[in-house]
C-alpha cells in the first residue's frame, strides 16, 4: 500500500472532501509512490475560506514587514536543513537528476533569504502635488488572496518563485501543484507551518487542473492569479481573469533560440547548445530548442554537438553519474516521439536520438536527439516540443537570422554566440524575448526579473520588480489645513 497524502489547508492535513485520491508514480521505475488527494471545487472553497480567514486575521495582517521577512528566512533556514529529503522526493516525482536537484535545492533558499529582504523595503511615497495644504502619499498593500498554480518540471522552484514575494509583501496563499508532483510542494507547506506561518497563510489543494485548478481560478475571493504552465492553459486563466478584472502573473512556454555566430568560440557554443537543450530533457521553458548556427560553423558545431549528445548517459536519475533522467510521464514520452515522426515526415533528418535508449530501467527515457534539414516554418520548429529534442539550421546573415529568432510566437529566451561586443549588445537589443544570454545559456538568480514576451506570458517574476505583482497602489489625501480644502 503506497502512502498516502491530504491537503493542507490551514495548517493541517485535511482529507478530501469527496474523499478520492489519485495515484503518482515515479516515471523512472514506473513504481507507484504515493496517492495524493483528488481536489475537487469544495476543497478548493475551504482553503480560499481559511487563507481569507487568515488574511484578515491581526497575527498575519497587523505583523511587520519586517517580522514577515523573518519568517521567510526562517522558511529558507528550514528548506536547507531539508535540502536532500526534498531533492529525493522531487527527483522520484518528475525523474530530474538529483544532482540537478541538490544544484536547484542548493539556491532555492536564496529565493527566500532575497524576499525576506525585500519584505520591509517595499514602500510608497509622498507625492508634491500642486496643493501644498494637502498631503498625498502612497502605500503598497497585499492583495488578499493568491491562488498559484505551478507545473511538474520545476515544481519546488518554481512554486518557491510565486510564495516568497506573495508572503514578503503580505498576502496568504492557496497552491494547486501539477497532479505530476504534489508531494514536495506539500512539504514546503509543511516547513512554512513549521517555520511560523500562521495557520491558513499557506494552503495547498492536490488534484486535476480541471476539477482543482479551474475552481481556484475562478474563485469570486481570489483577489490574484499566478500561474506558470502551457500557453494554452495561461490564456484560459487569463480570460477568467480579466472577466473578474483579478490581476493574473503568466509565466508560459517557448521555443528558444540558441545562436551560434561565426565568431564565436565553437567549443563553448556546443557545450551551452547542448545543456540549453538537454538539461532536464528538454523539459523547461527556457530550452534553447532551435539551434542557429552560421553557415561557415554549422557543420562543427553540429558534429560537436550530436558527439555529445551520443554520449549523454541516460538512466536512472538517482546516480551521480547519470547525465539525462527520463520523461515525466507516459503522455510526454508520446509526446516527443510524435513530435519527431512529425518532423521527420515534414523532412527532417534524425541525426542522433528519435528513440528509446537501451536503459534497463521501464521508465519514460528518450534518447537526446538532433533534427537536421529542418526550416523555421515546421511544425517541429514552430510548436513547443518540451523534450530532449533540438532542430538545427543554417543560416549566412545577422539580419536573415534575427528574423528567423524573431519568427515566433514565444518571447521567453534567447541565446548569442559571438566574440564580437558590438553584435552582442545589437542582438541582445534587438531580439524579442525577455532574457538575453550572451556567452552562456540558463544563467538565473533570484534578483534577477524574467518576464515572457509575446505568448510566453504576463508579468513578471523574480527581482524587486516581482513584488509589485503582489501588491497594490493606495493613494492618500489629507487635507493638513484647518479648514475645508
Ligand atoms: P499545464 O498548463 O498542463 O499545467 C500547469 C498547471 O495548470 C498544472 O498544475 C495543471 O493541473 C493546471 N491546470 C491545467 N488545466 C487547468 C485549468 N483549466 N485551470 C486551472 N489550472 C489548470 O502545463 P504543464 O504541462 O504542467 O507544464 C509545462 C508547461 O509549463 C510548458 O509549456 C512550459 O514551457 C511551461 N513552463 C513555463 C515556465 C516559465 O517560467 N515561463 C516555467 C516552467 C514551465
Amino acid at each position: 500500500m503506497s502512502e498516502r497524502y491530504d491537503h493542507f489547508i490551514n495548517g493541517r492535513h485535511t482529507a478530501p472532501v469527496r474523499g478520492g485520491y489519485f495515484p503518482s508514480s515515479n516515471p523512472a521505475t514506473l513504481e507507484v509512490l504515493y496517492e495524493a488527494a483528488r481536489g475537487t471545487k469544495e476543497d478548493v472553497d475551504a482553503a480560499v475560506e481559511a487563507a481569507g480567514q487568515a488574511f484578515d486575521n491581526p497575527l498575519w495582517r497587523d505583523l511587520s514587514a519586517t517580522r514577515r521577512g523573518h519568517l521567510l528566512r526562517r522558511l529558507g533556514d528550514l528548506v536547507v536543513e531539508h535540502a536532500e529529503e526534498l531533492a529525493r522526493m522531487e527527483t522520484r516525482d518528475n525523474g530530474k537528476l538529483l544532482r540537478e536537484m541538490r544544484a536547484q535545492l542548493a539556491t532555492l533558499p536564496e529565493y527566500l533569504y532575497y524576499y525576506a529582504g525585500l519584505a520591509d523595503k517595499v514602500q510608497g511615497s509622498q507625492i508634491p502635488t500642486s496643493n501644498i495644504q494637502v498631503l498625498n502619499y502612497t502605500q503598497r498593500e497585499p492583495l488578499g488572496v493568491v491562488g498559484a498554480i505551478t507545473p511538474w518540471n520545476s515544481p519546488l522552484t518554481l512554486t518557491t518563485s510565486k510564495l516568497a514575494p506573495a508572503l514578503a509583501a503580505g498576502n496568504t496563499l492557496v497552491i494547486k501543484p501539477s497532479e505530476y508532483t504534489s508531494r514536495t510542494v506539500l512539504r514546503l507547506a509543511e516547513l512554512a507551518t513549521e517555520a511560523g506561518f500562521p495557520d491558513g497563510v499557506v494552503n495547498v489543494v492536490t488534484g486535476y487542473g480541471a476539477e482543482a485548478g479551474a475552481p481556484l481560478v475562478e474563485h469570486p475571493k481570489l483577489a490574484k492569479i499566478s500561474f506558470t504552465g502551457s500557453t494554452a492553459t495561461g490564456s484560459a486563466i487569463a480570460s477568467s481573469a480579466a472577466a473578474r478584472f483579478i490581476g493574473c502573473t503568466l509565466e508560459l512556454g517557448g521555443k528558444s533560440p540558441n545562436i551560434v555566430f561565426e565568431d564565436a568560440n565553437v567549443d563553448n557554443a556546443a557545450m551551452g547548445v547542448v545543456a540549453g537543450i538537454f538539461a532536464a530533457a528538454g523539459q523547461t521553458c527556457i530550452a534553447g530548442s532551435r539551434v542557429f548556427a552560421h553557415r561557415s560553423v554549422y557543420d562543427e558545431l553540429l558534429e560537436k554537438v550530436a558527439d555529445r549528445a551520443r554520449s549523454i548517459v541516460v538512466g536512472d536519475p538517482m546516480l551521480e553519474a547519470t547525465e539525462l533522467g527520463p520523461l515525466a510521464f507516459d503522455a510526454q514520452q508520446q509526446k516527443v516521439n510524435s513530435y519527431v515522426e512529425l518532423g521527420v515526415s515534414e523532412g527532417a533528418t534524425v541525426l542522433t536520438g528519435g528513440r528509446r535508449p537501451d536503459v534497463a530501467l521501464p521508465g519514460y527515457f528518450y534518447a537526446p536527439t538532433v533534427l537536421t534539414g529542418v526550416t523555421n516554418d515546421m511544425r517541429v520548429t514552430r510548436e513547443e516540443i518540451f523534450g530532449p529534442v533540438a532542430a538545427v539550421m543554417p543560416f549566412d546573415t545577422e539580419e536573415e537570422v534575427l528574423a528567423l529568432a524573431n519568427d515566433t510566437q514565444y518571447g521567453l529566451a534567447a541565446g548569442v554566440w559571438t566574440q564580437n561586443l558590438s553584435r552582442a549588445h545589437r542582438m541582445a537589443r534587438r531580439l524579442d524575448a525577455g532574457t538575453i544570454w550572451v556567452n552562456t545559456y540558463r544563467a538565473m538568480s533570484p534578483m534577477s526579473p524574467r518576464q515572457g514576451f509575446k505568448d510566453s506570458g504576463v508579468g513578471i517574476e523574480h527581482g524587486l520588480e516581482s513584488m509589485h505583482e503582489y501588491t497594490r497602489l493606495k493613494s492618500v489625501w489629507i487635507n493638513t489645513d484647518e479648514g475645508p480644502v
